[in-house]
């Protein structure tokens, strides 16, 4: 199936699954705004609508949102998610029962912003069962047609189901001109897609995990348009960023047609996830999540390469508990979760230790890695960040040291096995670790 054919269409997939696109439009162009009212009416016989946004957002086109579709329509309000002590919002739970308790009732919901707004409003749309369309601002992340809201409870990261939004709109000047590091971001968390997917296909063969290939091929023709002309990003080409646009949006359909974030996330989620969760217990602020995702893709697409070049591997046993040290009053959360993946380790370690399946992995996994080098010359090239003291660490750059414990304990925090489980299932050394990241991350 073309992909441009997906919105809004059910068709049954190779993979055994039939695959439900929720979202019905999605409009890059400049006069995305003048399509919203008609866009509105369409889903809602409703005429009573409220945006979210915050104060930046709004700014950036919320206002004119609002003035567009006061122009044709009924109750049109706004509602402004408050700032986190003077920072972007959080997409927590405090902030959700904010929203609830003191947003108006709507009939569609519009979310005027990128990832928090985007989450926080599919939250609550969801939690009052009506409907919500986007308005992008930034090209910043992969959650705009994601059915999965990303939150925090209880400190915990965590990924839960709601709806997809049933349109984006996005105006090529206002993507083009989003500060630039949230552009960087979402070219950094499209990047993952090459180490995600090899996760995916690693958990396929392992445990015999549900794999779709077309979702893993959604993004096939536009990656070479931003990974191998990166420049044109940081040049602010239209061309790149309608590319970059159009992947960070098929790799949300991908994770919403094939119910998991298995497409989009995998072992660097886990680490820039552990920084978020570390840092936020903490009181520390951290970094936009695709810079934190980008450079952990570097650095889990050099442990494949590393892994990939073993000829036989021994497995070493891995610790049956979390190392409530190092995640302190995170602990509880976390040990469920790796509690989950503890008979992993045996059940992995057994079947490839039998003959050959060590070189069936590597015949599966290798063809499709993308070296390492690539992702770095791909970040750097565009102005992103590409080595650990470009993730900001309550403002401050990140220290190899608290870098390299987030690296060697990421893979406690989920249930999904990855290649930081691997790595250290065959005896990849704290050592080595630090040497790649001394290699490929500084
Ligand atoms: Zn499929
Ligand atoms: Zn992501």
């Amino acid at each position: 199936m073309e992909q441009t054919n997906l919105l809004g269409t059910s068709f049954n997939c190779k993979c055994g699954k039939q695959h439900i696109v929720p979202t019905k439009h999605r409009f890059y162009e400049d006069n995305a705004f003048d399509l919203l009212l008609d866009t509105a009416k369409s889903i809602t016989d409703g005429l009573n609508y409220l945006i979210l946004a915050d104060t930046r957002t709004f700014e950036a086109a919320g206002r004119i949102v609002e003035e567009k579709l006061k122009f044709g329509a009924a109750g049109v309000s706004h509602f402004i998610v408050p700032d986190n002590d003077g920072e972007s919002p959080a997409a927590d739970a405090g902030t959700k029962d904010l929203i609830l308790d003191q947003a108006p009732p709507a009939d569609l919901y519009i979310a005027v912003g990128s990832g928090v707004i985007n989450d926080l409003v599919k939250w609550v749309a969801f939690l009052r069962d009506k409907p919500y369309i986007t308005v992008a601002t930034a090209a910043s992340m992969n959650g705009y047609a994601s059915a999965n809201v990303a939150a925090t409870i209880d400190g915990l990261k965590v990924l839960f189901h709601a709806n997809a939004c049933q349109a984006v709109f996005a105006v090529p000047e206002i993507i083009i001109n989003a500060p630039f590091e949230l552009t960087t971001s979402g070219l950094g968390d499209v990047l993952a897609k090459s180490v995600s997917s090899a996760d995916w296909r690693l958990n396929k063969f392992l445990f015999n995990d549900y794999y779709c290939q077309f979702s893993v091929d959604l993004l096939k023709k536009l990656e070479p348009v931003y990974l191998d002309n990166p420049g044109e990003i940081k040049e602010k080409n239209p061309t790149a960023f309608k590319a970059l646009f159009e992947a960070l949006f098929l790799s949300s359909i991908a994770m919403t047609i094939t119910g998991t974030s298995s497409p989009a996330s995998g072992g660097e989620h886990l680490i820039s996830h552990t920084i978020d969760m570390t840092a936020d217990r903490d009181g520390r602020k951290h970094d936009f999540h695709g810079r934190q995702v980008g450079v952990s893709s570097i650095l889990t697409a050099a442990l494949y390469e590393r892994v990939m070049a073993i000829d036989k591997p021994t497995f070493i046993d891995m610790p049956d508990t979390i190392n409530s040290e190092f995640w302190g009053s995170l602990s509880p959360v976390v040990e469920k979760e790796y509690a989950k993946k503890i008979p992993k380790f045996d059940q992995a370690a057994e079947f490839l230790s039998q003959p050959k399946n060590w070189d069936r992995l590597k015949a599966l996994i290798k063809p499709d890695l993308v070296p390492p080098v690539k992702l770095k010359n791909c970040l750097m090239q565009a102005g992103g960040a590409h080595r650990f003291m470009d993730i900001r660490d309550n403002g401050l750059p990140l220290k190899k040291d608290k870098f390299l414990l987030i690296v060697k304990h990421a893979n406690q925090m989920r249930e999904r096995f990855t290649i930081l489980d691997l790595a250290l299932m065959i005896g990849i050394t704290f050592e080595e670790i630090e040497q790649l990241v001394e290699k490929w991350v500084s």
